[in-house]
């Protein structure tokens, strides 16, 4: 019986998702302030002889399967194609979260180094809006990347849409049509109180449940089988294509997640609201055996709740956010 990753729940871990910067060239309104955040100094971020050595030990002792690498904004990290070439190496299923803007110059080495997919996040499709909430005027960059994604060939392309109430709510079936006319898988996100500023208020929440709503008065969809991925996924009946629903916060999927983290900074973390973490980065630096980074990463998955609590009176917000954690 091969070790694993294994909580108190009985939930098997095998998906990591690595930040690998919280630096970012946008500042989203929902992840980050306009100004005032504060970089972690470049000694306390993993190198990728670091990260490399931890995502080794973890796709060989605990049969981690598929990792993610987020940020921040990962393409801003210098050498990126160095770290993708060393985790293709380990035989997973690779993939990047990214905001795009870049894309349309990088697609082309990511892909070489070995990235299998992308999601790339955008919240609307016009302009205006679209500079509003990234307070950067790069819609047509990204839109671009997006494009020179799927033509590199990255299969599938997923759009990462964070839906907010009476901020781009009425934009739901625009992205949809977007999804089909370019071939990409929309995923819509509810906004969760994950944001630098505190903003976050459950009002703010347009839920799955609204966007699933909104979008059947024009595309009737049906609902298909879940998995461990956090998006119920639902068909458009005309067979044009496949939308996700992300219902973090109205429907928590606590009960199948299968994803722990790491920080850039090397903080090990079993949940995306944990309000704890582990300091692998000092167990990496200061000689410790595979064997003893391996026992704090499992105490650190038994030690897993059952799920978050954002919509009980006792929730408690995690200090760090979204870009630090690494979404
Ligand atoms: N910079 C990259 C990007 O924007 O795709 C990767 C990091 S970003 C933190 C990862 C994902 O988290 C993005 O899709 C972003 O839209 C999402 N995100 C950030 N803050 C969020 C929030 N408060 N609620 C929901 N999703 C959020
Ligand atoms: Fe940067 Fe991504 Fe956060 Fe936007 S969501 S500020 S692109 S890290």
């Amino acid at each position: 019986m091969p070790e694993q990753l294994i909580d108190g729940f009985g939930r098997i871990h095998r998906d990591l998702r690595i930040a690998v910067t919280d630096r970012c060239n946008f500042r989203c309104t929902y992840c980050m302030p306009v100004e005032g955040m504060k970089w972690q100094p470049r000694s306390e971020i993993l190198t990728f002889e670091e990260i490399e050595r931890l995502a080794r030990l973890m796709v060989d002792r605990y049969d981690v399967d598929s990792i993610r690498i987020t940020g921040g904004e990962p393409t801003v990290r210098a050498r990126l194609t160095v770290l993708i070439e060393k985790l293709a190496g380990l035989g997973v299923d690779l993939s990047m979260t990214t905001n795009g803007v870049t894309m349309e110059s990088v697609a082309h080495d990511l892909r070489s180094a070995g990235l299998g997919r992308v999601n790339i996040s955008i919240d609307s499709l016009r302009r205006d809006r679209f500079a509003g909430i990234t307070r950067r005027d790069n819609l047509r960059e990204v839109l671009a990347g997006i494009d020179a994604a799927v033509e590199t060939g990255f299969e599938p392309v997923k759009l990462n849409v964070v839906v907010m109430a009476g901020v781009n709510d009425d934009e739901v079936v625009d992205f949809v049509e977007f999804g089909v006319e370019r071939g990409v898988v929309v995923r819509f996100i509810e906004f969760m109180p994950l944001d630098a500023d505190g903003g976050w208020h459950n009002e703010k929440v347009f839920t799955g449940q609204q966007i699933v709503d909104r979008v059947s008065e024009v595309h009737p969809l049906e609902q298909l089988e879940r998995t461990s991925a956090p998006a119920t996924r639902f068909r458009l009946l005309d067979g044009t294509g496949e939308i996700g629903v992300i219902s973090s916060v109205s429907e928590s999927f606590c009960t199948a997640c299968d994803r722990v983290r790491i920080t850039a900074d090397g903080q090990f973390r079993n949940c995306l609201f944990a309000t704890g973490e582990t300091d692998v980065r000092a167990l990496l630096r200061n000689g410790s055996s595979d064997d003893v980074i391996a026992r704090a990463l499992e105490d650190s998955v038994a030690s897993k709740w059952a799920g978050h609590e954002i919509n009980r009176v006792n929730f408690v917000r995690p200090s760090r956010s979204m870009s630090q954690i690494g979404g």
